[in-house]
């Protein structure tokens, strides 16, 4: 066996944002069609009025050109996220050189407890796994439910591990390699909105759908106002790796904390960004009350904190809603009570680079939900995401967002640990 890689192996206890109890599990429906609002007229008719961006506004890059700009095209709000890309060919990227991540091909690869060994599964294409070793024609991966299988190396496409990326003024955004995962799954619903409709697991996937499809196209940003564009100021990301691949019922799978950060590690991602939306407010707010937890033993993992903050106010101050928050919502960080050291989530502690978990807008806030139930709302939490993930990587901007230092946290956040039913997403026959 050769050994090629990430330590981050080791089983702990893990925890995640957003407590589920056995009535939500009870009472929330499975099915994912949840996701859109009861009609469409119902869903047009509680729109807020989304601005109208002006097709004639110059590009910020224009001042610097001879040439005329062409007319901006808005970038649209699809109605859903755009279909599963296919997998990769397996014959294109088969050599598997150091640690890195590996890609299920097309019609699904067969996981092994050993090298050649009983199936255990066979996965579904698409999936993305955290790979350590290699011995003969097997590689080594840890599964969604973070348990260490084996499978054909060809079966798989392999990526090595990406090259380091220095964040601020100068990134090369084309280098950028982003994780976007997406909160709970399977049994772990997380929260919900008020009438049940619509799982946090399930308004997660299509955001971080959402916030992938602008990862991977070029854009042009008007920073004054936010307004992405159709352009090419902002290059597609080198890679965008899903944690829950699929959509709908495809999607909605148990994925533990462990896998999640492995994943990201193992790929050498340089942002990590979990998406979930929020339960248990303290107070009304006249503002989106979007708070982001750091890793405070990251650098740079609180300035992508901030900023996000920053841009989940800009996104959302288009939208009316009843808003409610901390007493203090913004940038935060949590220290677990065990050791006062180390990061209170599961996914944060074991991130090695800037990492977040953003809690966007308060699902279980009847106001809130509302809005969550349409398009336009889940992609303007897209496009805040987009553009603080841009600002982060390519600038040395500082967001003038409310900020906290971390603090030892004792609260309860539900177990993000897979459960003993979990299971690794077959592939259909
Ligand atoms: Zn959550």
């Amino acid at each position: 066996m050769r050994r090629i890689g990430i330590a981050a192996l080791v089983v702990a206890v893990a925890v995640v944002a957003g407590a589920v109890t056995a009535s939500q599990l009870r009472e929330t429906p499975t099915t994912t069609a949840a996701i859109v609002a009861p009609t469409t007229s119902t869903l047009v008719a509680e729109l807020p009025p989304v601005s109208v961006p002006s097709t004639t506004r110059a590009p910020a890059a224009s001042t610097t050109t001879t040439t005329p700009a062409p007319p901006l095209v808005p970038v649209t709000v699809p109605e859903e996220p755009l279909p599963e890309p296919s997998a990769p060919d397996p014959g294109a990227d088969q050599v598997f050189d150091g640690f890195g991540v590996v890609t299920v091909a097309a019609g699904g690869a067969d996981l092994a407890s050993t090298p050649g060994g009983p199936i255990l599964v066979r996965a579904r294409e698409g999936l993305v796994f955290p790979a350590d070793a290699i011995d003969g024609s097997w590689v080594r991966i840890l599964t969604t439910c973070d348990e260490v299988a084996w499978v054909p190396l060809e079966e798989v496409s392999a990526e090595s591990v990406a090259p380091p990326f220095a964040a601020g003024a100068g990134g090369d955004f084309a280098n950028a390699v982003i994780v976007v995962d997406a909160g709970h799954g399977g049994p772990n619903i997380g929260t919900a909105s008020p009438d049940g409709m619509l799982p946090e697991k399930v308004v997660n996937v299509d955001i971080a759908r959402r916030l992938r499809d602008l990862l991977e196209r070029s854009h042009t940003v008007d920073w004054e106002s936010g307004t992405l564009y159709e352009g090419d100021d902002v290059a597609p990301a080198q890679r965008v790796i899903l944690t829950r691949v699929g959509v709908g019922d495809t999607a909605d799978y148990e994925a533990g904390l462990i896998y999640r950060a492995t994943l990201a590690n193992a790929a050498g991602a340089h942002v990590l960004l979990s998406i979930h939306n929020n339960a248990g407010w303290e107070v009304e707010l006249d503002h989106p009350g979007s708070d982001v937890y750091y890793q405070n033993q990251v650098d740079g993992s609180r300035r992508l904190a901030e900023l996000l903050v920053e841009e989940f106010r800009r996104s959302f101050a288009a939208f009316d809603a009843e808003w409610v928050g901390a007493i203090e919502s913004g940038a935060k960080s949590r220290i677990s009570p065990r050791d006062e050291v180390s990061q209170y989530y599961g996914i944060l502690r074991r991130a090695e680079m800037p990492a977040v978990i953003a809690e966007g807008a308060y699902l279980a806030n009847e106001s809130e939900a509302e809005l969550l139930k349409t398009a336009a709302f889940r992609q303007a939490y897209a496009e805040a995401a987009y553009r603080a993930i841009v600002r982060f990587l390519t600038t040395d901007e500082v967001a003038a967002a409310p900020s906290y230092d971390p603090v030892v946290w004792a609260g309860f956040a539900g177990s993000g640990d897979p459960v003993d039913t979990c299971t690794v997403p077959a592939q259909e026959e």
